[in-house]
């Protein structure tokens, strides 16, 4: 059901319908709400009509709904509530004297708890002798004989909660008198200002005898009012003092004729008549008031002959109708810089890429050949949602080593990467409205998903003057009641700062017993160059609590085979595993296969990258340091540089726009420029910049 449905009549408006469309599409879809576009086309004879059916197909939210000759516009308004679905309905001319932008002033009102919106020209632009004279008059007649005190009953341009406007009687010229009828309804009614504008296109299809016979149906609306459901205390009153006469002068007629013997008909003929005339009038009375309904003259549209158009558009709609969600949800904008820069690459343009965050080593031997092998040996079809169990036992055996945990394998799930877990993280455990921590700068995936859940971000900053380290006293200041998780990430994207053993026993303290989970995202654990790497689910107490992502991505350079884990209770592994059956069915069998060979197999391959890694980092940094109006702390781990660009603003006249910082390394080409937002990646702090040195060629690195 829409929640909004606009009700338009038409009569011979095809200058108007277009535009009208357009607008009102524009100002609909700009309040994010669901609505539908109820068109009534009544009796046109010009091209009104073709207009409105080739709307509908190409817009499955208009609905056209065809009298089939003109019943006047209180009929036709009645045909289109009797279609109208949604919770609100609006109701305007087709001929453009209504301005759509008011549309949301109505709905606010509507919003506030009103019944009836009634909108009021007050500053009416047509002519005074002849409308907006006797249109005041009215007005004010109607104020004062109805009770409601609004200045403009005329105006069609109102809005009304559906179930009051749907057992309101209309026909005739009855929707001047809905605000009176529903006022008698119980309905609470207020009035809102709103444009008049010259009809644009066209002529009016209202003229002055129009107005005249607006006095008749008010009287009518009084005696509605007053009457409705004691009509005898009117016409029973008219009808039995009528029916009365008429006997009283038959009774003595007959008197006469009988005792006096005179000749009724010679010498009293008239009277003779006028008893009959009585005495029918107060009979036909009595038995009006009994089928009396409230109404004037006109007719009403039997929906039943209406005809209702709706299609299902045949041609692709023009414009996309997302869902709501998805207007939360970000990107990792180095993807599309990544896509940028190949296009580029493409023209025959030398590129330096330092976007995107992936190993430009090759996929170890040993894994390929396991992989390669496991798709000729059969491994093409589907495993168990979370993994097979072999690999599970695998990484569970790897997890127990290196965090000092006891871990089994049915709180392991292989997933496709490392963004499942933290997408299934969210989606398992946050509520909308629940407040989530998560690093800034950090890796962008987690506010976009944190956004999309409808969860609130919660930013935590990662200062420079702590070597970007997530900070334990200011993560404590950011929780609340309502905290229900905090992402960490260490080795940390994008400034390659790494926890130590005391900042995570400290993190632990700073949340403490509260019911919060943590996500750890532990990527880059095997790529530290100083240090160890520390693990808030290896502390006492704190495995239950914690949700491990690890994967293959970085470690074995696999960014292309799709796998990953995450490590956690029981309970809640196997609600990923329910997850994992709805999204992805399973991660892909022979990468399954080929992520065990790297875990099992020969470990040389991952210390040589990270070997590399450290030389890169060390000319990197010291590269970076060497350019002026730039300075680097030295990243602990992963491979991602963070400088500060102390003249960032000097070199490019614009604070946070990277485009024009220049940054040469002995080469003649910029590095990525214009291209990359990661260089300047956090758009809130315009000195700091990303940029990965996981890629040697570009930067000639030995
Ligand atoms: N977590 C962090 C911190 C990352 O930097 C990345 C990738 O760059 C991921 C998770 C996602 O890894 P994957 O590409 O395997 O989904």
């Amino acid at each position: 059901m829409p929640k909004y449905s606009i009700v338009v009549p038409f009569h011979n408006e095809q200058e108007s319908v277009t535009a009208l469309y357009d607008r009102l599409k524009a100002v609909m879809e700009a309040t994010g709400d669901t609505f539908e576009l109820v068109f009534v086309d009544d009796g046109s004879v010009d091209r009104t009509y073709k207009l409105l059916r080739e709307i509908v197909t190409i817009d499955s939210r208009v609905v056209v709904v065809k009298l089939r000759r003109n019943f006047g516009q209180t009929s036709a308004l009645a045909a289109g509530f009797a279609h109208a679905q949604g919770e609100f309905v609006i109701a305007m001319d087709g001929d453009l004297q209504h301005d759509p932008d008011d549309i949301p002033k109505f709905l606010e009102m509507l919003e506030q708890g009103y019944d009836l919106v009634s909108g009021w020209r007050k500053e009416r632009v047509d002519n005074f002798v002849m409308r907006r004279l006797p249109s005041r008059i009215a007005n004010w007649a109607m104020s004062k004989l109805s009770g409601v005190d609004i200045h403009d009953f005329g105006t069609t341009y109102k809005a009304y909660r559906r179930e009051i406007i749907q057992q309101l009687p209309l026909y005739g010229e009855l929707h001047r008198f809905i605000p009176a009828l529903a006022s008698w309804y119980g309905a609470s009614i207020c009035e809102i200002p709103i444009k008049n504008i010259v009809r644009p296109k066209g002529n009016s299809h209202y003229g002055i005898s129009r107005t005249f016979r607006v006095f008749f149906d008010l009287i009518t609306i009084r005696f509605l009012l007053k009457y409705m459901y004691r009509p005898l205390h009117l016409f029973g009153t008219v009808g039995m003092l009528s029916l009365l006469g008429g006997l009283g002068v038959a009774f003595w007629l007959m008197v006469s004729k009988l005792i006096w013997h005179l000749s009724v008909m010679g010498e009293h003929g008239p009277l003779l008549i006028s008893a009959a005339v009585l005495i029918v009038f107060g009979g036909h009375r009595g038995a009006r008031v009994a089928i009396a309904k409230p109404g004037t003259s006109g007719q009403r549209v039997n929906p039943a002959f209406t005809t209702r158009i709706k299609m299902t558009p045949v041609t692709t709609p023009t414009e996309l109708r997302l869902a709501k969600r998805m207007a939360r949800l970000g990107t990792e904008t180095a993807f599309e810089t990544l896509a940028k820069a190949r296009a580029l690459e493409a023209q025959g343009r030398s590129i330096i890429h330092l976007e995107i965050g992936e190993p430009d080593f090759d996929t170890p031997a040993n894994v390929i050949e396991a992989g390669v092998d496991a798709i000729h040996k059969g491994y093409t079809h589907y495993t168990p949602s979370a993994g097979m169990p072999a690999l599970r036992e695998t990484v569970a055996a790897e997890v127990t080593r290196t965090h000092g945990v006891p871990v089994t394998a049915e709180e392991v799930v292989i997933v496709p990467g490392g963004k499942p877990t933290i997408y299934f993280t969210f989606t398992a455990l946050v509520e909308e409205g629940d407040e989530v921590i998560y690093p800034n700068p950090g890796f962008p995936i987690y506010e976009s998903l944190i956004n999309f859940t409808g969860a609130k971000p919660v930013p935590l900053q990662m200062r420079e003057e702590k070597d970007f380290r997530l900070d334990p006293n200011e993560l404590a200041d950011l929780i609340t009641d309502r905290t229900k998780l905090i992402v960490m990430n260490s080795p940390h994207n994008p400034t390659g700062s790494v926890v130590t053993e005391q900042d995570v026993k400290d993190i632990a303290a700073a949340i403490g017993d509260r019911d919060i989970m943590v996500l750890s995202d532990e990527i880059y654990s095997r790529l530290i160059f100083e240090g160890r790497h520390h693990s808030l689910m290896s502390l006492p107490g704190w495995r239950d609590r914690v949700i491990m992502l690890d994967g293959w991505s970085k470690t074995y350079a696999m960014t292309g085979w799709r796998l990953g884990y995450g490590v956690m209770r029981k309970d809640l592994a196997a609600q990923f595993g329910r997850l994992m059956t709805n999204v992805n069915s399973c991660s892909a069998s022979f990468t399954q296969v080929a992520g065990m060979e790297a875990l099992k197999g020969d470990q040389a391959s991952v210390d040589n990258m990270r070997e590399q890694f450290h030389a890169r980092r060390d000319k990197f940094i010291a590269g970076l340091n060497n350019i002026k109006g730039f300075s680097c702390r030295l990243p602990h781990g992963a491979f991602y540089a963070f400088p500060t660009a102390l003249q960032h603003r000097q070199l490019n006249g614009k604070p946070g726009r990277s485009a024009q910082a220049h940054w040469r390394l002995g080469k003649e080409e910029p590095l990525a420029k214009n291209l990359s937002p990661q260089i300047c990646a956090d758009k809130t702090r315009s000195e700091n910049s990303a940029a990965n040195f996981a890629n040697k060629h570009e930067l000639d690195f030995p």
